[in-house]
């Protein structure tokens, strides 16, 4: 058997295959590296918006502070490899999720006050005629590249193409599940206004929106747009797309006021005496829209959790709650439907009234879903797994259900 290859000259060919394999796969990262996060990354402030950042009554030593110290952001080791570990086994949807399909057609004619869940923490808020579209996320990923990163449970329940006409877009921080480039990019010439927290106004001209349609506001400055008044709110939290830019723009939360009605976004946020002042100056609020997922112990300085969620709520003087900033991607430890079962245990402990639409669904004062969408599989209570803010004084540590 001459023509038959010896086993050594049977592996050089594989070997060489595989190195082959290594070096193309090497090539294809350092050109989405090169590329695709490159833009993904944004840009970072400079100019007149650099010097704007400067005088912030919220930047020391050139990055945006909380009001109060940030003891647990999860960003030791520790917590890196228990994300990666551990965590329940009940973090993603093992069956497909009741998404509910929207059309153009069911937004033809604007609302008095209708906010539709479009899955995490993208919102279309509807107040007094005007329409605001909240955080839009439309990417398959939450992360820099298309390739890698985390996932989407389900497709967006509404096609880019069937979104009504837009006052505003209105962004509450430069994080990945919030900010999103293909999207900005699909966006860029259809929005007449993009109200943004200072600096991240920086990532959107990159990605091609112009310059003279970005608002950048302040904690508590605000825009008018569509005959509501866009006002941005304190909020706990952090922000940055890569390495070294962590903080670099502000991160808040969202007033919508009406002349006859107001819905209150938290944007990312932990817990903080300032809610009550967003109460006093801003409410009451018909709707909150409050983050309750992706909590965590370790990053309790950073995330609120369902139980400090609801104390938001009862601060900013809401009437119905919408739990939001779950359900899409899979950013914790926790199974994907506890952040919606604790809330449900924790206002029905503080009395609060909480709509659960089913992504894609909208709450109007008519129609408030109130049942359970969501599988019975296992989930930990508050006292198993509790996330509490460090540094709040007594009074709001009392509003935590
Ligand atoms: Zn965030």
């Amino acid at each position: 058997m001459a023509d038959r290859p010896s086993r050594a000259g049977r592996r050089w060919p594989r070997l060489l295959g595989l190195l082959l394999a290594v070096a193309a796969a090497a090539v294809a990262g350092a050109v989405v590296l090169r590329f695709a996060v490159d833009d993904a990354l944004g840009a970072g402030p400079s100019g007149d918006r650099l010097d704007r950042i400067g005088r912030s009554p919220h930047v020391r030593g050139g990055r945006f502070v909380n009001t109060l110290p940030t003891v647990s952001d999860g960003s030791s080791i520790g917590t890196f490899w228990d994300f990666l570990q551990g965590g329940s086994p009940w973090r993603r949807p093992r069956r497909p999720v009741p998404v509910v399909a929207r059309t153009a057609a069911d937004f033809a004619e604007p609302a008095d006050l209708r906010v539709t869940w479009l899955g995490h923490s993208t919102l279309l808020i509807e107040v007094d005629g005007s329409r605001v579209l909240v955080d839009p996320v439309w990417g398959e990923r939450a992360a820099p590249a298309a390739v890698f990163g985390v996932e989407r449970f389900y497709p967006p329940p509404l096609a880019l193409s069937g979104l009504p006409p837009l006052d505003a877009v209105v962004i509450s921080h430069d994080h990945y599940d919030h900010l999103d480039m293909p999207t900005v990019e699909a966006l860029a010439d259809r929005v007449p206004r993009w109200v943004v927290p200072l600096g991240v106004g920086a990532h959107l001209e990159a990605w091609g929106v112009d310059p003279s349609r970005i608002t950048e506001l302040d904690w508590w400055e605000e825009a008018e747009v569509g005959g509501v008044r866009l006002v941005s709110t304190p909020a706990r939290h952090f922000s940055g797309r890569g390495l070294g830019d962590r903080n670099a723009t502000l991160w808040s939360g969202w007033a919508v006021v009406g002349p006859e009605h107001r819905v209150f976004y938290s944007g990312d946020t932990a817990l903080m005496p300032e809610f009550a002042e967003v109460g006093e100056r801003l409410g009451p609020f018909d709707m909150t829209l409050i983050e309750a997922g992706a909590y965590d112990a370790a990053w309790a300085d950073v995330h609120l959790g369902p139980e400090q969620a609801v104390a938001v709520h009862r601060m900013v003087r809401g009437e119905l709650m919408v739990p939001v900033h779950w359900g899409l991607f899979d950013l914790a430890l926790h199974g994907w439907t506890e952040p919606a079962e604790r809330v449900l245990s924790a206002a029905g402990r503080a009395e609060v009234d909480v709509a659960f639409p089913r992504p894609g669904e909208s709450v109007t004062p008519d129609a408030v879903p109130t049942e359970p969408w969501w599988p019975e599989v296992p989930w930990q209570t508050a006292i198993e797994t509790p996330a509490v803010s460090t540094g709040l004084p007594d009074s709001v540590r009392a509003l935590v259900p």
